[in-house]
């Protein structure tokens, strides 16, 4: 009985043993530690600018898309809290391209540098310009810190990356994801947000004559009516922002109003006299996720990024993910 249990057992550490030392003999001494340790992966990247596609260093790519899309003045945390933000995307796209179609204006990469599509980017060169010689060196090594410091980080609910969306300023308060793109999202939900009006985007106006609102409503929306009124009833979210606006008789969406007349934000305050229509914003882009600038604050009061990420999305964990490798 003995001696069957002794066969067993062989036969299972060898068989087991086999792919692990196959494995181990692939990394070999050739390669350096992050090598060996899989930290080091590539991303295909669209290089919208340049029109070409670039094999990128993940952490590399990273670096470049934190540089771009948040101040580097900020504090540390808030850069490592913008940095598992861009990662969970970025792993959020990869999961998502590879049940579907890339779309086309990728070029057959995972990922573009169009801020618009996906995140934005910037260069060596454009960031070296952007932050001046004497802050450059001084900024990127905070920013690779934050990358780097944060490994393979990123936000989960249930444990699947999230939509990490943020956005500069808010106004107090975040917004619902329905409140703005329609669909219901559990962890894009109303928080408030402090801190928010210390950011030199909180506030901002426009001023219309009533001629030209008009004209740009006329180009805008079709059927526009002025014989009763300009504008109506107007429903707004929890958190402030214009869900919808009647205009001339006409329903426009919040989020369609703001970019027809140049606007920061969806939460607008409206004042209209005989000749002119001023409007007020609060904050900006769109509302929903982490603010920019409340994370900022946070990060100053002493907040981690732990603490910042779970504040403005809710019901989060932050997990570590597996790999970005893709081929
Ligand atoms: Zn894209």
């Amino acid at each position: 009985m003995k001696k069957i249990l002794m066969v067993i057992l062989v036969i299972v550490f060898v068989t087991a043993g086999i792919p692990f030392l196959i494995i181990s003999s692939f990394v070999s001494e050739n390669k350096t530690e992050e090598e060996q340790e899989g930290t080091i992966e590539t991303i295909s990247v669209y290089i919208a600018e340049e029109d070409r596609v670039e094999d990128m260093n993940v952490n590399q790519y990273l670096k470049e898309v934190v540089a771009a899309e948040m101040p580097a003045e900020f504090y540390p945390e808030a850069l490592r809290a913008q940095a598992i933000a861009a990662r969970t995307y970025l792993v959020n796209r990869i999961n998502a391209y590879k049940n579907s179609q890339i779309p086309e204006e990728h070029k057959g990469a995972y990922i573009c540098t169009e801020a618009t599509h996906c995140k934005a980017w910037i260069s060596e060169e454009k960031r070296r310009e952007m932050w001046g010689a004497d802050k450059a060196d001084e900024y990127w090594g905070k920013i690779s810190d934050a990358v780097e410091s944060t490994g393979r980080l990123i936000v989960t609910y249930n444990d699947q990356p999230i939509s990490a969306v943020f956005h500069s300023t808010s106004s107090g308060f975040t917004e619902n994801a329905k409140d703005v793109w329609g669909g219901d999202v559990d962890y894009l939900v109303s928080v408030k947000s402090e801190g928010d009006e210390q950011s030199p985007r909180y506030q901002d106006e426009k001023n219309y004559t009533i001629d030209e609102f008009k004209k740009i409503a006329e180009e805008k929306i079709e059927g526009v009516n002025w014989d009763n009124y300009i504008i109506g009833d107007i429903k707004r979210s929890d958190a402030g922002g214009i869900i919808s606006i009647d205009v001339g008789g006409i329903a426009v969406k919040g989020t369609d109003f703001r970019f027809m007349y140049d606007l920061r934000s969806t939460n607008i305050q409206i004042e209209q006299t005989d000749n002119n229509i001023k409007l007020s914003t609060k904050g900006y882009g769109h509302g929903v996720g982490m603010s920019q600038y409340g994370a900022n604050y946070l990060a100053s009061i002493g907040k981690n990024y732990e603490d910042i990420l779970k504040t403005y999305y809710t019901g989060v964990k932050i997990s570590e993910c597996e790999s970005f490798t893709v081929n």
